[in-house]
């Protein structure tokens, strides 16, 4: 094969390779900022019933109001949306390499029944 063609089948190959990791690193970093922004929203909403919390209690009540209620759930289901996201990123990187934690994705060892990070026991 003539030299220029050669060259040219290389680059190609070579910007083939390039944009290949380069969708999978954006989809990567996707992940990560979605488990950020989960992360952060689960927060937020903390926050929220804590403050709910402190005018109850300064105010004399006992039981959980509706408003807490209402924000109890709401932590509830950004709690399982973040699960899912953190096992999503668990299953769509290196859980085909190496076992991880199904709570927390820290990874564990192959026989590991109670996680080394956060404690959470494994199926
Ligand atoms: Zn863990």
């Amino acid at each position: 094969m003539e030299f220029g063609q050669e060259l040219k089948k290389k680059l190609s190959y070579a910007a083939k390779a390039v944009s290949r990791g380069a969708s999978r690193l954006t989809a990567e970093a996707g992940q990560r900022i979605n488990t950020a922004v989960a992360s952060k929203r689960v927060d937020d909403a903390m926050k929220k019933l804590g403050r709910l919390r402190y005018d109850e209690l300064t105010h004399g009540a006992d039981d959980a109001s509706p408003a807490e209620n209402a924000v109890i759930a709401e932590i509830e289901a950004l709690i399982s949306d973040l699960e899912k996201l953190k096992n999503r990123g668990a299953d769509d990187s290196a859980s085909r390499v190496c076992r991880r934690c199904r709570f927390c994705g820290a990874v564990i060892s192959d026989d590991a029944i109670y996680c080394s990070k956060c404690g959470g026991k494994q199926e």
